[in-house]
């Protein structure tokens, strides 16, 4: 994937946080993140919370 700012920029597979893929932008720091990524990463947040009983 290129960096929608520069589509001279690959990329690169980080996490944002913990558990959460992203893909991250050496040049312009951005991170993209894809939604069903991101959306199975919340479930399995409140997943969490639950077991915690928060
Ligand atoms: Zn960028």
């Amino acid at each position: 994937m290129r960096c929608p700012k520069d589509l001279n920029v690959m990329l690169e597979t980080g996490q944002l946080t913990a558990g959460l893929a992203a893909e991250c932008c050496p040049t312009c720091q951005g991170a993209w993140i894809d939604s069903e990524t991101y959306q199975a990463w919340q479930t399995a947040q409140l997943d969490t919370e639950l077991r915690l009983g928060v």
